[in-house]
């Protein structure tokens, strides 16, 4: 059994707590939290040992009705492996926490990439985590992009990836963020941040990103171009990310043509939180012009991370292979049902 902890308990940690909790091999010890709010007596409820990751703030949780196991350090010290889900920048910070204990951890794609010695995503390069002290999961946009670049570099080889972003203005929770009547070129420097982080996974990329920001909360949403180094078929294409197990090809005639309805697929299906783990790809997009090669794709920015990072958990433990890891996080967290 892995001991695996959570640093950090909002959108993504308390997903990937949900996430360790299913997996057979491992256990979880407990999540942190900053303060007993709804989501601290939700995890209470859901039998998940809770910490306080400021011990000063303890007090808090006891008059909360929020019983705590402990402080964050505690939690470092008993786990094997702590997941750090803590806002972009504080991160960071925890490491030397990290480091005092000897726990290995896993960072989230809001840190920079420097933060740990290699950049994770499990279609793309596992192998290059396993044994690793510190890893960070790519962010949201980067684990879409990886996904679908890894496939098509393996069978065609990629000449040139060329993406626009349009992305959410915030999570659906994130009341302060924007715009609320806007359409926002962002970043406007073009190109975007995006590309030289994919290029954390694939160093020898040729890629362009572009990024745009709009009033919406439920998904991004990708444009993406890539030049293939041969020729090949829409067909073929569609056939090869069929057989991903985290790409979903939206199929002709469900009638789902946007982020709204395929959120409603989710949550109608019985999805736990709505998530879509997956790359949603509509299949009528995909289209071949010469060796240029277009889709678009939708990313479900609270929920796709979540694999990549029990995946990034066995890879840096050594406790399975890429293939024996991805398809036991599919089964247990429920991706492709
Ligand atoms: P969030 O704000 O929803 O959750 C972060 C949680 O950490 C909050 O509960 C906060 O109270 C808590 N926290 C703050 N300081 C802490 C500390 N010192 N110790 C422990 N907990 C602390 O943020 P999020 O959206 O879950 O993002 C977490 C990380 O995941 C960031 O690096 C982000 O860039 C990355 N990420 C986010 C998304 C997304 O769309 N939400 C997608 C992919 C990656």
């Amino acid at each position: 059994m892995i001991r695996v902890g959570v640093n950090g308990y909002g959108t993504i940690g308390k997903r990937v707590a949900d996430a360790v909790d299913s997996q057979p091999d491992m256990e979880l010890v407990g999540v942190a939290k900053t303060q007993p709010n709804f989501e601290a007596h939700t995890a209470v409820e859901r039998g998940y040992d809770m910490y306080a990751a400021i011990p000063d703030r303890a007090p808090l949780f006891a008059e909360a009705g929020v019983e705590i196991a402990g402080v964050v350090d505690e939690l470092v010290a008993d786990a094997d492996i702590i997941v750090d889900c803590t806002p972009s920048g504080i991160g960071a910070e925890n490491k030397s926490l990290y480091e005092s204990h000897d726990t290995p951890a896993i960072f989230q794609g809001g840190e920079d990439a420097d933060v740990a010695e290699v950049s994770f995503n499990a279609r793309a390069n596992f192998d290059e985590c396993v044994g690793a002290d510190y890893a960070r999961v790519v962010s949201c946009n980067t684990t879409g992009l990886s996904r679908v670049i890894a496939p098509l570099e393996e069978a065609y080889g990629v000449e040139k990836v060329r993406a626009t972003l349009v992305r959410r203005g915030g999570d659906p929770a994130q009341n302060s963020r924007g715009p609320i009547n806007d359409i926002l070129p962002n970043p406007i420097e073009i190109p975007s941040h995006h590309g030289p982080d994919v290029q954390t996974i694939f160093p020898n990329l040729d890629i362009d990103t572009l990024g745009l920001k709009v009033p919406a909360t439920l998904m991004h949403v990708h444009s993406l171009n890539v030049t293939l180094e041969s020729d090949v078929t829409a067909a073929h294409v569609r056939q090869l990310l069929e057989d991903e197990g985290r790409v979903y090809v939206i199929p002709e005639g469900l009638g789902i043509d946007g982020a709204g309805k395929l959120k409603d697929f989710a949550l109608d299906a019985g999805r736990p939180r709505g998530d879509l783990w997956e790359n949603c790809v509509w299949g009528e997009s995909i289209a071949v012009e010469g060796r240029d090669m277009y889709l678009f794709q939708a990313i479900h920015q609270e929920s796709d991370v979540i694999p990549e990072n029990v995946d990034a958990v066995r890879a840096m433990m050594d406790a399975a292979d890429k293939a024996e890891s991805m398809a036991r996080t599919d089964e247990h967290v429920g991706i492709g049902i």
